[in-house]
């Protein structure tokens, strides 16, 4: 057998491999932007995965040994089988299985966590192999640093990850609001200065290992008091950048391994990630930096709930919001966490084929952050086979509320509070839908209670606004009934 060609062969197919699962990545996140090409990009990102994940086989576990002339095996095939492909396929169906929509953040969180400490333990694992087996001399520059940016990166994520989880989970050892002292920003400014000290130190003396996991220990730590300081409706942005954190540390670690796929994948994610980062900070008005260092989501400094309220909310029936619907022409509704909560989506789609057969207008107007992950609330709807142009963006839908009869709140809060126009509340700047400018404004929640981001709501104590308190579903329910009554 000739060996030599075996072993340019097996090179050739498995870059040609590696190629196919980028380009397949490519290509599914590229379907990923439209809701309608969504499923199937998922389902070729997923076959890109798991391409990728039956070459790096071959590649790393099938080596042609030229000058032995020989086929050898580094791998232990009854571990991988079973503890990757088999343990994590289980955990990973078990979790996506179980996961509600609500609680899928907190599964984004996780998962971004883990591929950052994948990233960390496979980069860190391998440097150490590397050393014991060819020696400090032989380790390239760009190897050491790309290892210093894996540990470190991978190690923020893990542990950022983790706290957003417990924030997010309303885990009792995490608090859900920003914590902040006096100079928590010197602190992590010196933390970051002695990591990147210490990395310089490692890419200068390779043969000191122990310097690796001490970075990793201090990523941690670092990762730690990022985020256990941001809060309220800040979590969204934090996890979508976690997630960018967790592709550039596998991009890292790619160029440890010297993968051209892990580059091309963890650099993806790494991109979109911060994408879908900037949008959401344009979502709420908000600087990068200020949503990472400005503790936003503490308290509010505009009022107390009680002065908002008192004597100021009018609550109403579904018999009387029905009457008020019957001479409507023109009706938005604006849905929120609550819809999804509260399981109210096909009950919103009857009510909306209702309107419609009485030549009602209806449109929903959707913001950017509603609910609890990006594109929640477009998921809900298109999943009742609302037509996709009926769900209008902010920019679309407010300069229409002030020729619109009845806005429909339902189980929505932060995106329709008007505090956000006040410069001193904790939510000030975020763009909201501007349901106030309607003709009535209906919101269907189960009582006062504040939304995520733990504010008072003066939209519930306007003249215009009408609370129909209750569960979304129940209430949608009996509003369909009262509707085709009148
Ligand atoms: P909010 O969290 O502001 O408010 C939701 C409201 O729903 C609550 O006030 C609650 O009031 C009501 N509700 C809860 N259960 C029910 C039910 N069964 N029936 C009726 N109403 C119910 O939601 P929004 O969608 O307005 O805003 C989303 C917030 O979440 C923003 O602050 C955003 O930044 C944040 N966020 C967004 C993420 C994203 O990516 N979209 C991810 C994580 C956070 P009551 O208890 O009185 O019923």
């Amino acid at each position: 057998m000739d060996y030599q060609l075996l072993y340019d062969v097996k090179n050739t197919v498995v870059a040609v491999l590696y190629l196919v699962s980028a380009i397949f990545f490519i290509v599914g996140i590229k379907r990923l932007a439209k809701p309608k090409t969504a499923p199937s990009g998922n389902f070729i990102g997923a076959l890109g995965m798991l391409l990728a994940f039956l070459t790096a086989f071959v590649d790393f576990g099938v080596i042609v040994d030229v000058d032995q002339e020989a086929i050898v095996s580094r791998f232990q095939y009854w571990y991988i089988l079973v503890a990757a492909i088999g343990l994590g396929s289980v955990v990973g169906v078990w979790s996506a299985l179980g996961v509600k929509m609500t609680g899928m953040p907190q599964m984004v969180a996780i998962f971004n966590g883990f591929g950052g400490g994948a990233s960390l333990l496979v980069a860190g694992v391998f440097y150490q192999f590397e050393l014991f087996t060819e020696g400090a001399n032989a380790l390239l520059l760009p190897m050491l640093i790309a290892t210093v940016l894996s540990g470190l990166i991978g190690a923020i994520t893990f542990s950022g990850s983790f706290i957003a989880y417990g924030k997010l989970q309303g885990i009792k050892l995490v608090p859900d609001k920003p914590v902040t002292y006096t100079g928590d920003l010197v602190v992590k400014g010196v933390l970051f200065a002695l990591l990147v000290a210490l990395g310089v130190m490692m890419v200068i003396n390779p043969d000191h290992l122990l310097l690796y996991w001490l970075i990793v220990f201090g990523g941690l730590l670092l990762g730690i008091l990022l985020v256990i300081g941001i809060g309220g409706a800040d979590m969204p942005v934090v996890i979508s950048l976690l997630n960018s954190y967790s592709g550039l540390a596998a991009a890292a670690t790619g160029f440890v391994l010297n993968n051209v796929v892990l580059i091309i994948a963890g650099s993806l994610v790494g991109a979109s990630g911060l994408i879908l980062t900037m949008i959401m900070c344009k979502a709420m008005n908000r600087s990068l930096v200020n949503v990472l260092f400005g503790g936003f989501g503490g308290s509010d400094t505009v009022g107390s709930s009680d002065d908002i309220y008192e004597g100021k909310v009018t609550s109403t029936s579904a018999d009387e919001v029905a009457m008020i619907l019957d001479t409507a022409q023109r009706v938005v509704i604006v849905p929120g966490y609550g819809m999804a909560v509260a399981r109210a989506a096909t009950p919103v789609r009857l009510l909306t084929e209702a309107l419609e057969k009485r030549g009602v207008e209806v449109v929903f107007g959707i913001h950017p952050v509603a609910g609890r992950m990006p594109g929640h609330m477009n998921v809900l709807l298109a999943e009742e086979s609302i037509p996709y142009e009926k769900l209008l963006d902010l920019d679309t839908v407010n300069p229409t509320f002030p020729q619109t009869d009845v806005v429909i709140v339902l189980g929505a809060n932060d995106v329709v509070n008007p505090l956000a126009r006040e410069p001193k509340s904790a939510i000030a700047g975020m763009p909201i839908l501007d349901v106030d400018k309607a003709r009535t404004c209906v919101v269907i929640k189960r009582s006062l209670s504040p939304g995520f981001a733990g504010i008072a709501n003066p939209l519930f104590a306007n003249d215009n606004t009408l609370m129909l308190f209750g569960d979304g579903k129940a209430a949608m329910d009996d509003l369909i009934k009262a509707y085709k009554e009148v």
